[in-house]
């Protein structure tokens, strides 16, 4: 990534958490809205590239 963005997220329950740092492992990750939430708050959005623990890729 070009202009070395970080990641932090407290998603603990994800595998790709860094827990000790509280960020995400990924390069990238995809953001996608909430189909029918309409909060104006940050749950209408949520991370796409979630996987849990012992999920596989
Ligand atoms: S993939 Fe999403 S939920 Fe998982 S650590 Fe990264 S930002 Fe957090």
């Amino acid at each position: 990534m070009d202009n070395n963005q970080r990641i932090n997220c407290t998603v603990t329950s994800c595998k790709h958490n860094n827990k000790q740092y509280q960020e995400c492992k990924l390069q990238e990750i995809i953001v996608t809205p909430i189909i029918g939430c309409e909060t104006k708050q940050p749950d209408e959005s949520m991370c796409s590239s979630y996987k849990f623990e012992t999920e596989k890729d």
